[in-house]
């Protein structure tokens, strides 16, 4: 008589478990798309390095319906336009639509250029909560050689925050002078509620020595750094992915329910101008972002 093979309780309960962690995984990587913290460019290689990774195993018709300002019409035309089957994931893929879905994916999402030229000059901004000031404080603490910049703020003081040494603290009316008298390099409103802004003797004074300056600053105005020093280099953080900021967000703990909500969607605007920066760095952890950072400004003093 033949045995039915009976499959084995914990064998069925792993197994589960594997699919609902790697559904989780699809979601998440769907998500860092749309959300652009990872280029698709980055998923497409590595779906063709690991066909059976995560990425590998991805439908190319979820892949495009995950980028950014991609509706379902637009995908069904590209898929034709490219000649690839809808079926394919992207694993799968054969040389010549791997060839020319990059193309396509290289005239959609520029992929970034650096500027040529180096400057002693560097920018890090990043979207809300992803760990600028964490960053920029472990450069301040470890590498004295960088002049990081003290910024002026109208905000109060947090505890343990000293006077000159995180901000200068400021009220508006100081803050109004700063402005007239052109002392500031940038400065803009930030979440809605406080000014912050560059002074530029320091600045000038850091340069002047040949020292490398580091400005920790929002998106406002590494905008407007850009445009007053267009050579500075300009450096972008991004989060390892959308969760982990959503819960780095939720983490600190700082702030009500509406406002984490105005600041994730402040981060998903933050995170689509990532284009016009020189560098990414993702800080998947702070000693290493750091280190990233300074190699960028140890490369820029030569
Ligand atoms: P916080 O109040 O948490 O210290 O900083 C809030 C935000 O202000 C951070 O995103 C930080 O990058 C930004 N920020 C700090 N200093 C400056 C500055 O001088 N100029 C601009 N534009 N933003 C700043």
């Amino acid at each position: 008589m033949a045995e039915t093979r009976v499959i084995p309780e914990v064998d069925r309960a792993a197994a589960a478990r594997k699919a609902v962690e790697r559904r989780r995984a699809r979601a998440s990587l769907k998500r860092d798309l749309t959300m652009r913290v990872i280029t698709p460019q980055a998923v497409l290689r590595r779906a063709i390095d690991d066909p059976d990774s995560v990425e590998g195993s991805m439908r190319i018709t979820d892949f495009l319906l995950a980028l950014p300002a991609i509706g379902a019409g637009k995908r069904d035309r590209v898929l034709e336009d490219l000649q690839i089957s809808p079926v394919k994931r992207l694993g799968g893929l054969g040389a010549r639509q791997r060839v020319v879905l990059e193309h396509w994916l290289d005239g959609r999402f520029p992929p970034l250029s650096p500027r040529g030229a180096r400057s002693r000059l560097l920018v890090l901004a990043g979207p809300t909560a992803v760990g600028k000031g964490t960053v920029a404080a472990h450069i301040r603490e470890n590498h004295p050689e960088i002049h990081l910049s003290v910024s002026a703020t109208t905000r109060p003081p947090r505890p343990g925050e000293i006077d000159g040494v995180h901000y200068y603290f400021v009220d508006d009316a100081e803050f109004d002078r700063l402005i007239e008298h052109g002392e500031l390099l940038e400065y803009a409103v930030v979440h809605n509620r406080s000014r912050y802004g560059t002074p530029r003797p320091p600045i000038d004074a850091a340069l002047a020595e040949g020292k490398t300056v580091l400005l920790e600053i929002d998106l406002q105005g590494a905008r407007q750094v850009r445009a007053a020093e267009p050579a500075a280099t300009l450096i972008f953080l991004l989060p390892p992915s959308w969760d982990e900021l959503v819960q780095r967000l939720v983490g600190r703990g700082t702030e009500g329910a509406e406002e984490r909500a105005r600041r994730l969607r402040t981060a998903k605007v933050e995170l689509a101008a990532q284009n016009e920066f020189d560098h990414l760095i993702v800080n998947e952890n702070v000693a290493d972002a750091a280190a990233e950072v300074v190699e960028l400004s140890s490369s820029s003093a030569r």
